[in-house]
């Protein structure tokens, strides 16, 4: 290894009473810019690569912010049913239960200590018993189908729902269903929803991709060429 940076030519230092240290980046981090960028940097330093690095990751996290956008606006596309019986349409493999329980006070959710909020961010809350239902039940299956994608599942399938309110005025809601994979969804869905739910599920693959861009696990997806402009 030389002295000097091998992209900007800098001299590669560890610093010393008057002189900042010029450290060499990573192979993580030029790994990162190169793919993020469709660059191929042979190295990086501290001068040259610190702002390759920060734009990179900024990047990124942008794309998430805009998949995790898209998949709060689309998520009541994910497939739930009420009924269970679906055992005359082919393969289904059940996965095991999923439920949510939320409280919708004055304007506080307890979903969030179900670990939702970093996914599907908050879900805003006006005031009425109404609204304050419809918040609820929008909550309550953003957690569903959230614990049911996490578990593998493509459906919800016998999905019921209890409302009820708490001495405070506060209402709850409470759903709960069956995560299950069916093999052959997309031919029982009707044409549009199939659509829809296959864009739901895409976008969520893509930002668990994504995601794993920041922890060095650089799989490349349609998104990543769109973040080279
Ligand atoms: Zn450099």
């Amino acid at each position: 290894m030389s002295d000097d940076c091998l992209n900007c030519g800098a001299k590669i230092t560890s610093g010393g009473i008057i002189k900042a240290p010029n450290p060499r980046k990573s192979d993580a981090d030029i790994n990162f810019v190169n793919f993020i960028e469709g660059m191929s940097y042979p190295e990086l330093c501290d001068k040259c690569g610190y702002d390759k690095i920060l734009k990179a990751r900024n990047r990124v996290h942008e794309a998430v912010g805009d998949l995790s956008d898209i998949i709060k606006q689309n998520i009541h596309f994910f497939p739930m049913f009420t009924s269970g019986m679906w055992g005359q349409i082919g393969p289904v493999k059940l996965i095991g239960m999923v439920t949510a329980n939320v409280t919708v006070g004055t304007g506080f959710f307890n979903e969030f200590s179900q670990g939702i909020s970093d996914i599907f961010g908050t879900i805003n809350v006006d005031s009425g018993m109404a609204s304050k239902v419809n918040s609820g039940e929008a909550a309550a299956r953003a957690i569903v189908v959230n614990k049911a994608i996490s578990l593998g599942a493509n459906c919800v399938l016998a999905v019921d729902i209890d409302y009820g309110t708490t001495a405070n005025n506060a209402a709850t809601v409470n759903m709960q269903g069956t995560a299950a994979f069916i093999e052959n969804i997309d031919n029982v869905l009707e044409a549009g929803s199939a659509l829809r739910a296959k864009k739901l599920s895409n976008s969520i693959a893509n930002m668990e991709i994504t995601r794993g861009w920041l922890r060095g696990e650089l799989i490349p997806t349609d998104e990543t060429c769109s973040l080279r402009t």
